[in-house]
């Protein structure tokens, strides 16, 4: 089966971690530090906060940004249940707010038209909106930001998929228009450090908030202190924070990996590209990209006649292409129809879900093998 997506790994991505293996330290050591500098150099943010995964990040972005109970998170719908998630752990309610058709990212004008909506009918606008940079293409920032800042609401990017990505604004990460940016590193991401993630903000207090909550909400540092010391060896818990450390062995190989970023991204172009020339006269649909290497490319998804969508996925898979869809809207699972939330205001959600198939896209995919998948794609819809 071609998968559609997965990691590279070099020898010397291994022997890096080999080098931890030998030294003193196994968790948080003098690697984490390196990858967050790492990590801010590549997209100007000033701080970055290397934990456990993405899904740690966005938890402890949400607390640090304030998100309690009784608050209010919008995301998109078409992304991974984290995206979502990270707001019912801290107590918050979720509502999602419905996709662009042409990008597919977090559509600014419904967003507009729920802020009013919300408005119209009383209710608390959301504390933090969670855009989601799908397949590696930046949602439109900018009217986003314009769109909530008047009403004092936060942005987090989830940025899982758009590492090296960038826009008008510069690298996506720098958090020029938004609180805080998430990185994942799983290994059918960009970069991978196995399980890992990144919050990264240009706010010192946001940042110094997710380092307490990352390891168990303990400080050392004596100006955090609430009581006076008991002496050299005193530590003080001062908020209910988790163990969402990244481990020195995870940090090592996200260094390493961050060398391979610019050919990773190279690799990806050339197969988008390629897809996209095969695809020019066909029926198949594809994400608006405002123009070339601005997106990731961490996703290729395709959309087909709602009415061939089914049989063309079962019949990729029966040709050994691992197609996927990234993703089932989030207010379908059951999970969130259990919590009375719907998905009656998100059209454009639904058609995506009825026609979406995720293309095999990662830096070692071969010619031939994507040569493959395309005839097996016009094979299939001919
Ligand atoms: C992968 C992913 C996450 C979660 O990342 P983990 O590192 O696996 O926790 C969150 N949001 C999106 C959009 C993702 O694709």
């Amino acid at each position: 089966m071609i998968p559609y997506g997965r990691q590279s790994i070099a020898e010397t991505d291994i022997a890096a971690v080999m080098d931890v293996l030998r030294s003193d330290f196994l968790t948080q050591g003098p690697c984490v530090p390196q990858f967050e500098d790492a990590l801010c150099t590549l997209s100007g943010a000033r701080h970055a906060v290397a934990v456990n995964s993405a899904t740690s990040a966005l938890h402890i972005a949400c607390l640090a940004l304030g998100v309690q109970k009784g608050d209010m998170v919008w995301t998109s719908p078409i992304t991974f249940v984290a995206s979502a998630n990270c707001a019912l752990y801290c107590g918050a309610s979720v509502d999602f707010v419905d996709i662009d058709p042409h990008t597919w990212t977090m559509c600014p004008n419904a967003l507009r038209d729920k802020i009013a909506g919300y408005q119209r009918e009383g209710r608390t606008l959301p504390k933090v909106i969670i855009p989601v940079h799908l397949s590696g293409q930046s949602a439109d920032m900018k009217a986003l930001h314009a769109i909530t800042a008047p009403h004092g609401i936060r942005i987090i990017e989830d940025a899982s998929h758009a590492i090296g990505a960038c826009t008008a604004y510069g690298p996506v990460g720098n958090c020029a228009l938004s609180d805080v940016t998430v990185f994942s590193f799983h290994p059918v991401k960009i970069i991978t450090t196995g399980e890992g993630g990144a919050a990264l903000t240009n706010d010192a207090e946001t940042a110094r908030r997710m380092e307490l909550l990352r390891s168990h909400g303990i400080t050392r540092d004596p100006e955090d202190m609430m009581q006076a010391s008991d002496g050299s060896w005193y530590y003080e818990q001062i908020a209910l924070g988790f163990n969402y450390r990244m481990t020195d062995i995870a940090a090592a190989l996200g260094v390493a990996q961050l060398s391979h970023l610019n050919a990773f991204l190279d690799q990806r172009h050339a197969i988008a590209a390629t897809y996209e020339a095969a695809f020019a006269d066909s029926p198949v649909r594809l994400q608006r990209v405002p123009s070339t290497k601005t997106s990731a490319r961490h996703l290729f998804v395709i959309r087909v006649d709602a009415a061939k969508h089914a049989q063309s996925f079962d019949t990729l898979r029966e040709r050994g292409i691992g197609v996927n869809l990234h993703y089932i809207p989030v207010y379908r699972q059951p999970y969130f129809k259990a919590l009375g939330i719907d998905g009656h205001s998100c059209p454009e959600a639904e058609r995506y879900y009825a026609e979406a198939i995720s293309l095999p896209i990662f830096p070692a995919l071969t010619s031939a093998d994507q040569n493959y998948v395309i005839d097996s794609v016009r094979a299939v819809l001919a």
